[in-house]
């Protein structure tokens, strides 16, 4: 799977505010052609994560 940044697009309709994630637009968009959400026992919101989250200047 490729996560590549295309920052001239975002993912319709996914508004995400992890500004210090190297796809996010920084106006809480997301520029990966594709994400993975994981935690697969997870039962509350704060359980779940965004397995393609790469903090900028490190991947
Ligand atoms: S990859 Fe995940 S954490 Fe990063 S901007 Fe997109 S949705 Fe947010």
């Amino acid at each position: 799977m490729s996560n590549k940044c295309n920052c001239n697009q975002t993912i319709p309709h996914v508004g995400c505010d992890v500004t210090n994630c190297k796809y996010n637009t920084n106006d809480c968009h997301c520029t990966a052609e594709n994400i993975s959400v994981h935690n697969s026992s997870a039962v509350t919101k704060g359980e779940t994560y965004c397995s393609t989250f790469c903090p900028r200047g490190t991947c």
